[in-house]
């Protein structure tokens, strides 16, 4: 029997992992349903900073985390909040992000995104260029700029950790910054620019463009909502949909931030939680930025992006049910405005998204501990763009039972 013949693999979710994930399994010859509630790219996806990076070796808990806990508590405009009311059901989530943290946890965990990251932007290669959007990615670096230089020691250990990782930067003194991105005010003392990072130019276009591919070469998008599963010695035989029964030889659970609720139907109970974030797009900002400009101090990135200044950010966790706190989004622009001047906010846009986020900033990747048809892929907290296309070869290779050409345990659902 051919892929042809069998039951489709089922991709759940399409956001940018999902989407693809699915091409990479058409490109297997599988037959490919890829179901959303909504349509392609609504969910996370599309909001982010549009960054793909294969630089991110630094995960979110780094070491002495936990002394800022309380600052997170007393200040819900700051860069890193907790919300008050979310506090007892995030706990558990927040116990395992302080254990991750240790300088020798960090270090793991920074291997194990090395790993992953290496060849991310390779990996888009082939479906870009089926879909035809290769001018989509802009590979013209990033810069991270520090406001003051007690900012740029604290980051210095950091800095030594990509290092390890061998990341490509170089630390810019004030006037280099100054030439490599002129539109910034100069209130900078250092840069350090990382030539290898790309961005889209429209990040959610991009997530479209992809699902529109997946479509004219074979493959089938049904927006429904998923609510159960049917499983049995082989495996999961069918996703059962609110509207359907899809028959299927495979899954993959690429549902981002709503992954959990699919997880614990299929036996596995994973510390999968949220890191809300915000952002706003204006489309006549009137800066005239090169590349994108991200900020550790403060916690956000602003990207030129085709329709405008995309200012991206910050991590509140909230939870999946709360209302937005616009007055984070405010800060975003009170923060870039003090970087470009006068920004313009005319037909400005605000969003809020949900980062699929596990505490230790490692993705879960592997088949299901129940069911080896069943592949999980989410959690990709904040690099989901640049390791969606690497994550759909390594779901492709491990339902063909394909060697993915990594060591996947840093990343299996069952870590915890
Ligand atoms: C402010 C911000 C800035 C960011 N910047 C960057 C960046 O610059 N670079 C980067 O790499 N990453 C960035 N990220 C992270 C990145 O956006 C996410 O990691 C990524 O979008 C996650 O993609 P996903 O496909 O896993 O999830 P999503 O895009 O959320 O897709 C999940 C999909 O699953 C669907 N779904 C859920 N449950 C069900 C169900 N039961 N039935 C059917 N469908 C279901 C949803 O409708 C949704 O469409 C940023 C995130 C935020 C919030």
């Amino acid at each position: 029997m051919t892929s042809q013949d069998k039951d489709p693999v089922v991709v759940i979710g399409a956001g940018i992992v999902g989407v693809c994930c699915a091409l990479y399994l058409l490109r297997d010859g599988h037959r490919v349903v890829l179901v959303d509630r909504g349509a392609p790219g609504e969910g996370t996806s599309f909001g982010n900073g549009s960054i793909i990076t294969e630089e991110a070796v630094v995960p979110v808990q780094t070491p002495g985390v936990a002394r800022k806990v309380p600052g997170m508590l007393a200040d819900p405009l700051g860069p890193l909040a907790i919300r008050w009311s979310y506090l007892p059901k995030i706990a558990p989530w927040l116990v395992h992000f302080i254990r991750s943290s240790s300088p020798q946890r960090v270090e793991e965990v920074s291997v194990a995104l090395a790993q992953l990251l290496e060849g991310s932007l390779k990996a888009y290669e082939p479906l870009v260029e089926a879909a035809g959007i290769s001018d989509m990615i802009r590979r013209s670096g990033w810069v991270s700029v520090y406001e003051t230089e007690a900012g740029f020691k604290s980051y210095e250990p950091m800095l030594d950790l990509q290092r390890r990782r061998g990341v490509n930067f170089e630390v810019l003194p004030a006037e280099e910054l100054r030439q490599l991105e002129p539109s910034l005010a100069p209130i900078f003392c250092r840069g350090v620019f990382y030539p290898d990072v790309a961005h889209t130019v429209n990040n959610f276009r991009f997530v479209q463009e992809l699902a529109a591919a997946f479509v004219r070469l074979g493959g089938e998008i049904r927006q429904q909502s998923v609510i159960g599963f049917q499983q049995g010695d082989a495996g999961v035989t069918a996703v059962v949909t609110e509207a359907d029964t899809i028959a299927c030889s495979g899954v993959v659970i690429a549902a981002g931030a709503w992954s959990k609720t699919l997880a614990v139907m299929l036996g596995s109970r994973l510390p999968l939680d949220t890191e809300r974030g915000y952002h706003l797009t204006l489309p006549h900002a009137g800066a005239d930025l090169r590349l994108p400009v991200y900020s550790t101090e403060r916690g956000f990135v602003c990207t030129p992006l085709e329709h405008g200044l995309r200012i991206a950010g910050t991590v509140e966790l909230g939870g999946l049910e709360a209302e937005p706190n616009w007055q984070r989004a405010e800060v975003l622009y009170r923060n870039a405005s003090r970087w470009f001047p006068g920004l313009d906010r005319r037909e400005e846009s605000r969003w809020m998204g949900y980062r699929p986020s596990m505490p230790d900033s490692v993705p879960v990747i592997g088949p299901s501990p129940r069911h080896r048809n069943a592949i999980f892929a989410f959690g990709h907290g904040h690099c989901g763009l640049s390791l969606a296309a690497r994550t759909g070869g390594l779901v492709a290779a491990l339902l063909a039972g394909r060697d993915p050409g990594i060591d996947l345990r840093p990343y299996r659902p069952d870590r915890f």
